[in-house]
């Protein structure tokens, strides 16, 4: 294949699919309505169009031509609806998406589209952020971080995430290259913070990507 090639389009939606297709489905067989496939490729193709969210995606695909390019850009056999593409999601381990990184990554390397994000010595600058996509006062789960206000006696469940890209000044785009969840383990007892997951994360990537490191 020729080196960019690895960067089109399609090579990149397939490699999504061929790993989405290994993810294990705890799920009973005969209760599965859509395959964990076709919910990642779903969300997938929801952040390509860049929905603002599930429902507008959901809306958006309304219009047969948009239920079209679903089945047939990004490979979707059935399009699951918004609450079971939700739950379906929710149930997949985040690590399950690592494999993904390192695959995007070897494609950038093959185009030797790396070497202008060096920065000095032909080191990275690797720039790692927090966010958080989830919060509730109501809803909450085992892996969820619980912040209880001193002043209202109110707790809050969130879920956050730490990402790290590489970065380069000169650069407008960046490159993500792994993501860790800041989250609660089931039974402990301890919160989880930022700190140490971005401990993990580190392990993560020097596990990863062990030549980086000089
Ligand atoms: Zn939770």
């Amino acid at each position: 294949m020729q080196p960019k090639k690895h960067l089109s389009f399609s090579n990149l939606r397939k490699t999504i699919s061929e790993r989405a297709l290994h993810i294990e489905d705890p799920r009973r067989e005969g209760s599965v309505a859509h395959s964990i496939h076709d919910c990642c490729l779903s969300g997938f193709a929801m952040m390509f169009f860049q929905d603002p969210s599930i429902l507008a995606f959901q809306r958006r695909l309304q219009d047969d031509g948009h239920k079209n390019n679903l089945q047939t850009i990004f490979g979707v056999g059935s399009i699951p609806k918004a609450t079971q593409l939700r739950d379906v999601i929710d149930m997949i381990p985040s690590s399950s998406f690592d494999p993904i990184f390192s695959d995007f990554f070897s494609f950038l390397q093959r185009a030797n589209q790396l070497k202008k994000f060096q920065f000095f010595k032909k080191q990275y600058l690797i720039s790692i952020d927090g966010t958080q996509y989830f919060t509730s006062e109501n809803l909450s789960c085992s892996g969820c971080l619980e912040k209880t206000s001193r002043k209202t006696g109110k707790t809050t469940y969130s879920h956050q995430f730490l990402g790290a890209s590489i970065v380069h000044p000169d650069q407008r785009q960046v490159i993500s290259l792994a993501q860790e969840p800041i989250q609660n383990t089931d039974g402990s007892t301890k919160q989880d913070y930022e700190r140490n997951a971005g401990k993990r994360l580190i392990q993560k990537i020097r596990k990863t990507h062990p030549k980086l490191r000089d």
